[in-house]
């Protein structure tokens, strides 16, 4: 174990996209699994949803453990399909050895066990969630605020269909922001009172000053007309956003399905044109590269 702040807190994406999952060569150099995010900071392992890209970060974490236990914290945003469908897939489940740590909000309709037990109920899926081998337990989050080891963790409702949150992470080394499903709307937009602007306010101050902000940014513009009260935030919104809660690096995130790797360069460079004249950093999240927050000078 590292004391704290001497070593880097990583961010490595292993699902980037919202939806469905999107496999092929116009999605190669981006990436088509489903949101999954892990962090390793302050000598803990946290995984950020459980969308398709969970598969192959758990076989990643098997190669890398080998015959030693694993001890991770796995945190659902929602139990949308996107968010939850890796979890039957993930390898550490399946040994006796490790101790999964799941934490979730209730949801809308279901507590977060039997969600996520349902989608590993006979019709979908051969082998149910009791049956994994591995030490897993599941708490419903109370509070919004709580902590993995040294890390303090916070919770935001935010504003998408049923029950969801984004989560912040306070590490040694800067605060990391996680909000993949979100519709950001302009506040002069709503009724001063309404839920929606009360939840936008809050958001924004919840993001104060992160040091990475991970969040949905699904749509265009233009598409976002069509898709008012969908849940999905549009770049120009996010950017808005990120800038008047003066946070350092925006990476964009929850990728449309319909968007092809090109498209995305094209939502880059408009978000970045967009940030022109301030010190707002912006990237695109890929399968596979990370984002590193170095420690802070002592
Ligand atoms: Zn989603
Ligand atoms: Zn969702």
């Amino acid at each position: 174990m590292h004391e704290t702040g001497q070593s880097p807190a990583v961010i490595k994406f292993w699902g980037v996209r919202g939806g469905i999952p999107t496999p092929g060569p116009e999605t190669v150099r981006v990436g088509g699994n489903t949101s999954c995010v892990e962090i390793r900071a302050d000598g803990e392992l946290i995984i950020l949803d459980a969308g398709s890209g969970l598969r192959p970060l758990g076989r990643a974490i098997a190669a890398e453990f080998s015959e030693s236990p694993v001890s991770l914290t796995l945190l659902i945003t929602h139990t949308h399909w996107d968010h939850i469908q890796g979890f039957p897939f993930f390898v550490p489940a399946y040994s006796p050895r490790n101790h999964i740590r799941i934490l979730g909000f209730e949801g809308a309709r279901n507590d977060l066990q039997a969600t996520l037990a349902g989608q590993m109920e006979s019709p979908y899926f051969p082998i149910a969630l009791a049956q994994m081998p591995g030490n897993i337990v599941i708490e419903e989050l109370k509070s919004l605020r709580f902590e993995i080891g040294r890390i303090s963790a916070e919770a935001c409702h935010v504003n998408h269909p049923g029950v969801c949150v984004g989560y912040r992470l306070k590490t040694s080394n800067g605060s990391i922001c996680y909000i993949p499903d979100h519709e950001s709307a302009p506040l002069d937009a709503m009724e001063p009172d309404s839920v929606s602007a009360t939840i936008e306010k809050k958001v924004i101050e919840f993001i104060r000053e992160a040091d990475v902000l991970i969040i949905d940014s699904q749509y265009t513009t233009e598409e976002y007309r069509s898709h008012v009260g969908w849940g999905h935030g549009c770049l120009d919104d996010v950017v808005r956003v990120a800038r008047a809660a003066r946070v350092r690096h925006l990476v964009l995130f929850h990728h449309d399905p319909g968007h092809d790797d090109d498209f995305m360069d094209g939502m880059l460079a408009r978000a970045r044109t967009l940030a022109n004249g301030s010190d707002l950093h912006i990237s695109l999240a890929k399968e596979g590269e990370s984002v590193v927050l170095k420690p802070m000078p002592l």
